[in-house]
């Protein structure tokens, strides 16, 4: 097996991959429609349920071809009952796309915005489900990838419950990276890629959820074709087929990536993104670099930093000199404040941080930036 040149990628992924997870996908061709590979997509459904320690009575997993947001639309589209109304509970980006998605179907929703670097306040997400009984489903984050801060999602979705709504939360940037419990956690859907926590290729996405809701949402309006989760369910459970094309090399990487998670382990892996993010704080730190998200507030998985009060910085110049050098650094995604962001997603280790920052360094000084950098305030 020939080593593949290996880059560290620090954006919110797609992540860093071992060569093992990108060789699994050079396999013989075969036409997903045979029962050989349909054995192979039930293991990986019941597989992306363990990761969340969900009981296999209980929830269940549906797979989709497509990026992360593919899992946001459908969940939305998918469950929300006749007559009843959305909540979004948004504090960034991500939840900002699912209320985008609530726009574009003309679903009833409330747009519960938090500003950015804060988490919800869970007196007014109670007070708005108290007032609002026709609230059928709640939607939000968990990692706001755009921030890197972690919402409270075991809190909002006991009151969820509380008000009888079903709870779907975006974990596509904690899943197999910060150990999540569906059921402690109080959800009842959530969603990730094959190409974030899991350190798989992009293009897999799915949906993990609780049965008896999944069931029931059958009889709910029909809001879309080809995004329908219990389409998509039933046709799994009668078939253990995807309803159309599955994206077949992605999902031998993606089962070659899941016996890699379980030989790491889940505490030694957070263990691992843990480090990373350390390594990553400390070397912002020393170079200056103040941030967005209170340390006690970060999800542990995403930094982001603010651009420096010095003219002669440039993201792009920075940037540039990093990628050259096989280290991709990303933008912010925050409208008020600019921000760079640094994850620790993917096969990478503090050493790849080390070095990284001896990058950096150089790129800032040859870049004319003073080091430590300054604010104006
Ligand atoms: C990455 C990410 C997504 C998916 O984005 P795609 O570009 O569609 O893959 C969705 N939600 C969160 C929180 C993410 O971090």
């Amino acid at each position: 097996m020939e080593p593949v040149k290996r880059n560290i990628l620090l954006n919110p992924g797609p992540s860093t991959t071992t060569d093992t997870v990108k060789y699994a996908q050079v396999v013989p061709d075969i036409c997903p429609r045979e029962k050989e590979f349909a054995s192979l997509m039930k293991g990986l459904r019941e597989d992306l349920v363990r990761v969340v320690h969900g009981d296999l009575e209980e929830y269940t997993s549906v797979l989709f071809c497509g990026s992360g947001t593919i899992n946001i639309d459908i969940c939305i589209n998918s469950l929300l009952p006749e007559g009843k109304k959305v909540l979004v509970i948004n504090n960034g980006a991500y939840s900002s796309r699912a209320v985008e998605i609530c726009q574009y179907y003309g679903l009833p929703h409330i747009d519960l915005k938090f500003p950015v670097d804060q988490r919800p306040d869970l007196s007014v997400v109670e007070e708005t489900l108290k007032n609002n009984p026709d609230i059928g489903l709640v939607h939000t984050t968990h990692n706001e990838t755009g921030t890197g801060i972690l919402n409270p999602i075991r809190e909002i979705g006991a009151l969820v419950h509380k008000y009888g709504a079903t709870f779907t939360v975006d974990t596509t940037s904690t899943y197999a990276m910060r150990p999540i419990n569906i059921k402690e956690d109080n959800v009842d859907f959530l969603m990730a890629s094959a190409q974030k926590g899991l350190m798989a290729m992009t293009g897999l996405s799915f949906v993990v959820g609780n049965r008896a809701i999944l069931e029931k949402s059958k009889d709910y309006p029909k809001r879309s074709y080809y995004c329908n989760l219990f389409l998509q369910y039933d046709c799994f459970e009668k078939t253990g087929e995807m309803h159309f094309t599955p994206p077949v090399q992605t999902i031998y990487a993606t089962l070659q990536a899941l016996k890699e998670y379980w030989a790491e382990g889940e505490e030694a892996k957070w263990a691992r993104h843990t480090r990373v993010f350390n390594a990553i704080n400390k070397g912002l730190d020393e170079l200056g670099f103040q941030q967005v998200i209170k340390p006690e507030e970060r999800a542990g998985l995403v930094s982001s930093a603010i651009y420096p009060d010095d003219p002669n910085f440039s993201f792009e110049k920075v940037h540039d000199y990093c990628y050259e050098r096989g280290f991709t650094i990303y933008p912010g995604k925050i409208s008020t404040t600019n921000t760079f962001r640094l994850c620790a997603l993917g096969a990478i280790d503090e050493p790849d941080i080390e070095a990284f920052f001896k990058v950096f360094k150089e790129a800032l000084e040859t870049t004319g930036v003073a080091v430590p950098v300054k604010y104006n305030k």
